[in-house]
């Protein structure tokens, strides 16, 4: 029998750099991207397309999905916040549109300026845009602030069913739940994603988890538990909200990588090579900090790969290129 099998989506040259002060040189990017790939990652959330103006960091976006877009079998995803950023990604040739629409009120006037409901009827043009331009790219939504708000405080479950069920209206093809402020604890993300599920069936998308209160593994094992089957991480542990004070960190990929082959779930990651790619990303930006435990310690002893694969043989720190 095949062991199971989860998709770690990769955000770190999106949500990362997005919220780090240094801007990483495009040529770090693209070599960071492919270290990345290399290391067995199939789905990178690779920038997002916004005014130069508002994010200096993200004006090569469209470089950088064409870098991206020749890695094979790489689904190569960006984030757009309105139709004139989904007209540019398209154009650019991404393969998946992720939009970030959140579930509470202050939250997004202060992210994207619109309200909810703007938001809902910006993702039903996009959805039109892609029906008629590209009609094989992916819709994607990051539900944020799913777990709570720092502006607004408490985000009823109430209003993320309504939310997802909108989106579904509206004609996206999966509906993800972000934990955007670090909020969230296993037992709420059991419930939400059960009561999602419920609503919208398989259109259910990605565990987005921040690790800000130390709970970003224990989250993302509930949302597995309750049958979520994508995750979204960065390497290192790069990102946080820039509107969300005090949110800080995504997930740590090389961390959530471990857990699950160590779970014998099978990620097609090889951790080596993972851990050899922070080099290529502490090179783009020199003396940022960055985390994970895994990269420590390294791999257990007798550790093996869900699939049966030994790792390699002078394993796990971090060592040498693999652009
Ligand atoms: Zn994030």
């Amino acid at each position: 029998m095949l062991s199971p099998s989860v998709l770690i989506s990769e955000v770190g040259p999106r949500d990362g750099l997005q919220s780090v002060k240094a801007t990483m040189p495009t040529t770090d990017k693209l070599t960071w991207i492919s270290g990345l790939h290399a290391a067995g990652l199939r789905e990178i959330e690779v920038c997002s397309f916004v005014p130069a103006t508002l994010l200096p960091q993200m004006a090569d976006a469209a470089e950088v999905v064409a870098h991206a877009a020749c890695l094979p079998s790489l689904t190569v995803m960006a984030l757009v916040p309105n139709l004139r950023g989904a007209e540019a990604a398209i154009g650019a040739g991404a393969h998946k549109l992720t939009i970030p629409v959140s579930a509470s009120e202050a939250h997004s006037l202060a992210n994207v300026r619109k309200t909810r409901e703007a938001m809902v009827a910006e993702v039903r043009n996009i959805v039109a845009l892609r029906n008629e331009r590209a009609p094989g790219v992916k819709v994607e939504v990051g539900v944020s602030t799913a777990f709570g708000c720092t502006l607004q405080g408490r985000v009823s479950d109430e209003d993320v069913v309504w939310m997802v069920e909108e989106l579904v209206k509206a004609g996206v093809d999966e509906v993800g739940l972000s934990d955007t402020t670090g909020m969230a604890n296993p037992a709420q993300v059991r419930r939400l994603f059960k009561k999602v599920r419920a609503a919208i069936g398989d259109k259910t998308g990605a565990a987005h988890m921040h690790n800000t209160r130390g709970l970003g593994l224990a989250n993302c094992l509930a949302a597995f538990d309750v049958g979520v089957t994508t995750f979204d991480s960065s390497q290192g542990g790069l990102g946080g909200c820039p509107y969300a004070p005090g949110a800080s960190g995504n997930v740590v990929t090389e961390d959530l990588v471990f857990m699950f082959e160590a779970m014998g779930v099978d990620t097609g990651v090889d951790l080596d090579k993972l851990i050899a790619a922070r080099v290529l990303l502490q090179r783009g930006l020199p003396g940022e900090p960055i985390y994970g435990l895994t990269p420590e310690a390294g791999l257990t002893q007798g550790f093996v790969y869900a699939n049966g694969r030994q790792p390699q043989p002078n394993s796990s720190k971090a060592q040498g290129a693999c652009a």
